[in-house]
């Protein structure tokens, strides 16, 4: 069994105002499905493609057609909840949002107001030094992604690519149980990971393929607790709703800016209008976009051309025997089976295939040593030639013989980082190239001894010197090392030196 116990957080309390002042925040976040076609069309999701040429008629509107839902989106939808240990409503809906949107042709948007097709779920959001945010999720549902209105090709022109039109979402709803900025982009990227590691979003924020509605309110303390004993919004402030935000980055920004606005208009006597606002970037403030608009605003009624969705537990439990080790539990067993540090375990779990990687590389071997030489080495040599750990020139295979000849004694750490260069660069059976090339450390003492007592017969001024200060005694150390091209064993010429000086 997992053993999480983490302290909450104190909520954030914000300085400069003339009260104490506690944020609240409650995020939506908009997950493009990972699946090959579109919600209710066979047209590809593929990002990037010709303009408009992903789209079926169905996606343009076109009178007559007729929507049918696709059975991967639902099993994603599925899958997600399962992930974020949500319950799955077997009987779900499709509703009509009516809007006018340009890049949306059928003039709604087909979602799932009434009956979501997962209920409530948890999200576990670590915030450093053993503290965790535990953010309750009210619901996920399904609906249609708009296409794109572009208005910066032509001057009196605007354009429309209806290829993201009717791409699958999922609409992750959280409670409003963040109380901080850090903790709202936490929260953003700990969702990411999880999704990618289930494989049903691929977490491309700069692409679009993650965005987050953020709700910001403010309250005094006390009000947070009175409002968790009772459940009952009306103990919280006004909220205001920030849309369509695709950076953690700016997601901080807007939050902290959003709060002073509030609050400066609090403690000026006023009172916070509920709408939806914009962030913008370059003068990092918020306007209003529109007021806030109600489900009746938009005529909302179950859609006529889609039968309620019926799902059986059966299908929902093939699906839960799929899922993969999730990120806590992956991090949790890593600090338990290879002794690491919460910090290591989190880097080496933040994706899949890094923790695939490393799995390999420990595999029988020192696991502290391991992640060192993942971490330290091979992600920061990565890194310097920006490429992935998927295309990493040296296989877990080889850093994992690296790391074996090293606990053996057979290489120094310095000369493992020389072969690990060669590795990296020119390929090779580490073990194979550590006799070709002569690299094996030598802890003969006899040898080393040998180098030791010539260095000192050479140097007769240095060794009066150290006898006058013990310190100096590196120095002889460095030069029976570079004697030695590095493959003596330094521990031992240290021990030598230091009885051959007599220090
Ligand atoms: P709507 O459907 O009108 O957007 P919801 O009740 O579904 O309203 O809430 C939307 C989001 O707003 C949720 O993420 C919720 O957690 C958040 N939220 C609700 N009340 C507050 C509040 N007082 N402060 C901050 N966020 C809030
Ligand atoms: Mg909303």
């Amino acid at each position: 069994m997992l053993d999480l116990t983490y302290n909450s957080p104190k909520p954030k309390v914000i300085a400069g105002a003339k009260h104490d002042w506690e944020l609240v925040i409650g995020l939506e976040v908009h997950a493009q499905v990972a699946t090959k076609a579109k919600l209710f069309s066979g047209a590809s999701t593929l990002f990037g493609s010709e303009p408009n040429s992903n789209v079926a008629f169905v996606d343009a509107g076109m009178p007559g057609m007729l929507p049918v839902i696709n059975e991967a989106c639902v099993a994603q939808a599925v899958r997600t909840g399962l992930g974020l240990k949500a319950q799955i409503n077997l009987n779900s809906a499709f509703d009509r949002k009516n809007y006018f949107y340009p890049d949306l042709p059928q003039g709604y948007q087909i979602s799932q107001l009434y009956h979501p097709i997962v209920g409530e779920g948890e999200v576990l959001v670590e915030m450093g030094n053993g503290m965790a945010r535990l953010v309750r999720i009210e619901r996920i549902h399904l609906e249609q992604d708009a296409g794109k209105s572009i208005h910066d090709m032509d001057p009196n022109m605007s354009f429309v690519d209806l290829n993201r039109t009717g791409v699958a979402l999922m609409e992750i709803v959280s409670r409003p149980d963040i109380r901080g900025a850090d903790e709202a982009a936490a929260f953003v990227l700990k969702l990411r990971q999880i999704l990618r590691y289930l494989g049903t979003c691929d977490g491309n924020m700069q692409n679009g393929s993650m965005r987050a509605d953020v709700n910001v309110s403010v309250c005094r303390p006390g009000d947070y607790e009175r409002y968790q004993a009772t459940q009952d919004f009306g103990e919280l402030g006004t909220r205001c709703e920030i849309k369509n935000m695709n950076s953690t980055r700016f997601i901080q920004m807007a939050i902290d800016v959003e709060a002073r606005r509030q609050i400066a208009i609090l403690e000026d006597g006023g009172t916070i209008t509920q709408e939806t606002r914009l962030f913008d970037p370059d003068k990092n403030e918020t306007r209003s976009m529109r007021s806030k608009e109600e489900a009746h605003d938009y005529r909302y009624f179950p859609d006529p051309d889609l039968l309620p969705l019926e799902i059986e537990q059966a299908w929902v439990d093939d699906i839960a025997a799929t899922l993969p080790e999730l990120p806590d539990a992956k991090k949790a067993r890593f600090i338990a089976e290879f002794s690491l540090s919460d910090y290591d375990a989190s880097v080496l779990t933040a994706e899949v295939a890094n923790a695939a990687y490393f799995e390999q590389v420990a595999n029988g071997r020192d696991g502290k040593l391991a992640a060192n030489w993942v971490i330290n080495e091979l992600f920061g040599r990565l890194k310097k030639d920006d490429r992935d750990i998927t295309d990493s020139p040296v296989t877990p295979d080889q850093l994992g013989k690296i790391v074996g000849l090293i606990t053996k004694g057979d290489i120094s750490g310095k000369i493992a980082k020389d072969l690990f260069e060669i590795v990296y660069t020119t390929g090779g059976d580490p073990e194979a190239l550590v006799e070709e090339r002569g690299m094996k450390q030598v802890t003969d003492t006899g040898a080393i001894e040998t180098a030791v007592d010539a260095v000192i017969a050479d140097n007769p001024d240095q060794v009066e010197k150290a006898k006058a200060n013990p310190k100096l005694a590196g120095w002889f150390v460095g030069q029976v090392m570079k004697a030695t091209g590095g493959k003596a064993n330094p521990a031992v010429v240290n021990k030598l030196v230091v009885e051959k000086l007599g220090l």
